[in-house]
């Protein structure tokens, strides 16, 4: 099985990177945000759980996430490979997917880090809007709704999550800046991690981003 995994803050364009990576490579696309904001939806044991820790922007403990991922990964559509975004967040999470692939004859192959200003994600995350019922991500400059408030394909409500709003989004980079470091240093040690810079800034977005990976991990 071929395992993916993508660093990046919150709102660094893991998301839109997944998407864009999942299609081009025919992998599972686990995003743990989106698996636990399902369990809430549907006030799961687990949701229930999890809820308190996501509206105050703190991450869930580990052995949480850790059998949630044992379970996704031993899904069929994980068959030929899984790209993972937004795990995993500490350096525990990091050792314990580890072993679930070992277990599984298997290792992290590649890694790819996105790097961008937290200026600009705070900027992103104030224009975000997400669609309540399909969860298509909107941004109200670069990707705005033909209609305001509604959702192009399903015609659903837009929402600002809860966790996007700044004073949560503040709190959460802190926690990824404190949190990242040492699964960065984990994987630079065992693995093949590929680093690149995003955003305005520095002029690249995302799908070039992708692009520029893509071709990174073909020549190899
Ligand atoms: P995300 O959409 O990836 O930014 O995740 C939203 C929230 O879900 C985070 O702020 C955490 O509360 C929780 N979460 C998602 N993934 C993880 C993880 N790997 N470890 C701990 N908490 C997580």
């Amino acid at each position: 099985m071929f395992c993916m995994v993508l660093l990046g803050a919150p709102g660094s364009g893991k998301g839109t990177a997944s998407k864009i990576l999942k299609e081009k490579l025919n992998l599972l696309h686990i995003s743990t945000g989106d698996v636990l904001r399902e369990n809430v939806k549907n006030e799961t044991t687990l949701g229930n759980e999890a809820k308190k820790y996501m509206d105050s922007g703190a991450l869930v403990p580990d052995e949480l996430i850790v059998n949630m991922v044992k379970e996704l990964l031993n899904k069929p559509e994980a068959k030929n490979g899984v790209i993972f975004d937004g795990f995993p967040r500490t350096l525990e999470q990091a050792e314990a997917l580890d072993k679930m692939l070992v277990e599984m004859g298997s290792k992290v192959d590649v890694v790819l880090k996105i790097d961008v200003p937290f200026e600009e994600i705070k900027k992103r995350m104030a224009n975000r809007r997400t669609c309540k019922d399909c969860k298509e991500i909107y941004s109200l400059d670069f990707n705005p709704p033909k209609q305001e408030g509604k959702c192009d394909i399903c015609n659903g409500e837009l929402v600002q999550r809860e966790d996007e709003k700044p004073e949560i989004v503040g709190k959460r980079l802190e926690i990824y800046k404190e949190q990242s470091d040492p699964v960065i240093e984990y994987y630079k040690k065992t693995n093949d991690l590929k680093e690149y810079k995003a955003g305005d800034e520095i002029g690249k977005n995302t799908k070039e981003v992708v692009d520029e990976f893509i071709r990174d991990i073909q020549g190899k």
